[in-house]
């Protein structure tokens, strides 16, 4: 009960963080999540010591939680909650953000209506994961010779043109990790879409028009897409298997069908930097027929103590769903389909 109020608090935190770092200061998460700090550090540890306005509520989200002397959960002692450079720590940016962004919600509702909405659906997910930067002349192309022409409207949605402050000297500066334009911040300091992204950038020429999607949009789409997609064209080289990419509007992440063994496999990929995030992110997977459900930990972030520290915070255990690493997912494909 205790560790659920902490994480609660950190969250409501970090939502008005995430608002104050998109310019609205104060806010309404933020003042909320300053009460709640002060009400759980008065009513629980009987502390007087807590942030007594949100300029050092922001002052303490420099800190590591070790330091917020109301805060004993163990497992994130080292996080902040904002990073040195003034954005969001991804630690802070996986609690505000458990839930996919609005733009993509808007569009399934929409789409729920269409025919054809599961794979115009399926489409623009795709695309985005796929070109988070694309020159504008490209897109332009790409939209004129596509039977879903219409769609391009909805995709544009999720781009922008990089601002100015991602131009330096006339060049933009393309991260060879996540292969979107980065930032740069008022210390002249790059700032990428992930702080796991490597220093290593490609130089590009401003006076082509390019477009990138939002910043939001690598953390919620691309960023965890790639592993997604990744796994389905592994899955894909099973010549007796059927995939869905992102069944029932997105149900779950990838639907295996086997025809012979008359089995169906629901996968929702967690790509998420740390376990107990994953571990409180985790619902039940909802029946659509299938016969086993996997929680997939993409290979880069699994190691013994994260595997580990996923499976015992898991509260909601639900039958025949497991949670499994990407290797021994392949493993059990493997010995049931090959
Ligand atoms: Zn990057």
């Amino acid at each position: 009960m205790k560790n659920f109020s902490e994480r609660n608090i950190l969250k409501i935190i970090s939502k008005g963080l995430l608002k104050v770092s998109e310019g609205e200061l104060p806010n309404v998460d933020l003042l909320n999540g300053l009460n709640k700090l002060a009400g759980y550090a008065y009513f629980e540890h009987g502390l007087s010591d807590y942030p007594g306005n949100y300029f050092e509520l922001i002052q303490l989200s420099y800190k590591p939680l070790s330091s917020w002397v109301m805060i004993n959960e163990e497992n994130y002692q080292d996080k902040t909650l904002l990073s040195q450079d003034g954005n969001l720590s991804d630690f802070a940016l996986e609690l505000a953000t458990s839930k996919e962004n609005d733009l993509i919600m808007k569009l399934m509702k929409k789409f729920r209506k269409d025919e054809d909405g599961q794979e115009k659906y399926t489409y623009v997910r795709r695309f985005l994961i796929e070109n988070p930067v694309i020159k504008l002349l490209e897109f332009r192309k790409k939209r004129l010779n596509h039977k879903f022409s219409e769609v391009f409207e909805d995709i544009s949605k999720f781009y922008e043109t990089p601002p100015i402050s991602s131009q330096k000297e006339k060049n933009y500066h393309l991260c060879k990790s996540c292969d979107w334009i980065s930032d740069f911040n008022k210390y002249d300091q790059k700032i990428c879409s992930s702080s796991s992204c490597s220093k290593d950038f490609t130089e590009i020429a401003v006076n082509e028009s390019y477009l990138r999607v939002k910043k939001n949009v690598m953390t919620f789409i691309v960023n965890p897409g790639r592993a997604e997609l990744n796994i389905l064209e592994k899955i894909n080289r099973f010549n007796n298997l059927t995939t869905q990419l992102y069944p029932f509007f997105d149900v779950f992440d990838i639907e295996i069908y086997s025809k012979s063994e008359n089995e169906k496999w629901a996968l929702d990929v967690k790509d998420y930097i740390d376990p107990k995030n994953l571990a409180a992110s985790l619902e039940t997977i909802p029946d659509y027929g299938w016969n086993k459900g996997f929680f997939v930990i993409p290979k880069h972030r699994v190691n013994k103590t994260y595997m580990r520290a996923v499976k015992n915070n898991w509260k909601n255990n639900q039958d025949n769903v497991e949670i499994i690493s990407e290797k021994d997912l392949f493993k059990r494909l493997e010995a049931k389909f090959r």
